[in-house]
């Protein structure tokens, strides 16, 4: 799908580590070098053509956003990627809403983004993490979910795909539960947004984050959705320029409407502008044809992978792009690195969901993760490579 629009696979590599950073199309390339060449003015500040033509630029990328998950324009807020937007939340939000003693419910399964932050608001706050327990599959039941929620259960923040195991998330159900109940839904889409279509009035999310270069995007660039209702009462954690309408000596002062408030300084102006030409990239490829995509190649995966009875895959019935296994006897990142010298870029590690090693009771694994330009040769040549008998005596 699309390979000619990716400049790097013209080297013959494989790449097969989406869930870390997806490759770049050509649009996103043109759309930043048009910036830096014709019309690298600020935003938000000048009174002349090329900063007018940033500003309307900027904005626009905002309705694309509104487009991608059905959001109001001003309910999106630019921010420098998806861990960048969850510390939003959780010290522009939760640190005022949540008080000592309440709880915050999350999984083994989350990233670091989505449970240091906890960590560390819950020592200021003296609020309380549990989390929900996984099934023998390691995913997240509502079942679950409801048997965790106590009277002090304020916040349930969640990845709607998980990057090791690949689940996909009841929201819908979740939101619904929690609601009843009082309590807020956050989103880490960091999996998700770059792979289906995540609608967040259907799904009723509270709070919504993800990174740009997930999903064919720049660096340096995601974005936080909040419910309007809910950015009127988060205060912004960094304080300058382009926020404020005023100030005074005497500390008086007027801070910018939503949701300008919220992105104190020079934003990523090329980088907003060019990831609004990614989301117009992707929409016009449909979200859904990508999911499918993922999807025939995952199943295609999963079956050349279950010819080698050397292989263990964790999670076989997860319906999204990531599939995660060890080869007997072989450190994952001694296969990563043997796989390398075939030119087939996969990822070996914790994958940063440190504590997921609780429930799977391995701490390291290797991991393939689809995009839209994959394909099913590439498939074949990576479980070929491991397929091939020498592989143990070329690796230990
Ligand atoms: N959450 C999940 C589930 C992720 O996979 C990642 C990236 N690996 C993040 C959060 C953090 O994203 P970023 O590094 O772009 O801020």
């Amino acid at each position: 799908m699309n390979r000619e629009d990716f400049n790097i696979l013209n080297t013959g590599i494989i790449y097969l580590d989406n869930g870390a950073t997806t490759l770049k199309p050509k649009c996103l390339v043109e759309a930043t070098n048009d910036y830096y060449l014709n019309y690298s003015a600020n935003a938000h500040r000048g009174d002349y053509s090329i900063s007018l033509k940033v500003d309307k630029m900027y904005e626009e990328v905002r309705d694309k956003v509104k487009r991608l998950i059905n959001c109001e324009s001003n309910e999106v807020i630019f921010t420098s990627g998806c861990t960048d937007s969850l510390n939003k939340v959780v010290f522009g939000f939760c640190k005022n809403y949540l008080k000592e003693g309440d709880e915050i419910l999350l999984t083994k399964a989350e990233h670091a983004s989505n449970v240091l932050p906890w960590f560390e608001l819950s020592e200021e706050i003296k609020t309380s993490v549990k989390y929900i327990p996984l099934t023998e599959d390691h995913v997240v039941t509502v079942d679950n979910v409801i048997k965790s929620i106590t009277d002090k259960t304020k916040v349930i923040s969640l990845a709607q795909v998980t990057n090791v195991i690949g689940d996909i998330r009841p929201i819908k159900e979740i939101t619904k539960i929690a609601h009843e109940r009082g309590i807020i839904v956050i989103v880490d889409g960091a999996q998700s947004v770059p792979h289906m279509k995540v609608d967040v009035k259907d799904l009723d999310i509270d709070f919504l984050a993800f990174s740009a270069h997930k999903m064919c995007g720049p660096t340096g660039v995601g974005v936080l959705f909040g419910k309007y209702n809910l950015l009127e009462k988060m205060k912004p954690t960094s304080f300058g320029g382009g926020m404020n309408s005023y100030f005074e000596v005497n500390f008086d002062r007027e801070y910018s409407k939503i949701p300008t408030r919220f992105e104190a300084g020079t934003p990523n102006i090329a980088g907003v502008i060019a990831f609004g030409k990614v989301i117009d990239y992707l929409l016009n490829i449909g979200m859904d044809n990508i999911t499918k995509h993922e999807l025939s190649l995952k199943k295609y995966l999963i079956d050349r992978l279950k010819e080698n009875e050397n292989i263990t895959i964790y999670n076989e019935n997860t319906m999204s792009g990531i599939v995660t296994f060890n080869y007997k006897d072989i450190f994952s990142q001694d296969l990563a690195i043997y796989l390398n010298k075939e030119n087939i870029c996969v990822r070996a590690g914790n994958h940063c969901a440190k504590i997921l090693k609780e429930e799977i009771g391995v701490k390291n694994t290797c991991r393939v993760s689809l995009y839209l330009y994959n394909t099913k040769e590439e498939i074949d040549k990576l479980v070929d490579t491991l397929n091939c008998p020498t592989i143990k005596n070329n690796i230990i």
